[in-house]
């Protein structure tokens, strides 16, 4: 089962996407993504956010 997270369900217009076989691994690409494209820090909040987006494909 793969994990991915679009990040266009948190951020509207982007079409940035996430896959990996973890949760931890998805946390680590999206909070590189979200400091670099969005100016985002990964906050305990941008993370909760973030898993609840995180679906299994
Ligand atoms: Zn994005």
């Amino acid at each position: 089962m793969t994990k991915v997270l679009k990040c266009g369900d948190l951020m509207p217009g982007c079409d940035f996407e996430a896959r990996a076989e973890t949760e931890q691994e998805i946390l680590q690409s999206a909070a590189a993504h979200a400091k670099e494209v969005h100016g985002l820090d990964a906050t305990p909040e941008l993370v909760e956010h973030v898993k609840g987006a995180i679906k299994d494909e």
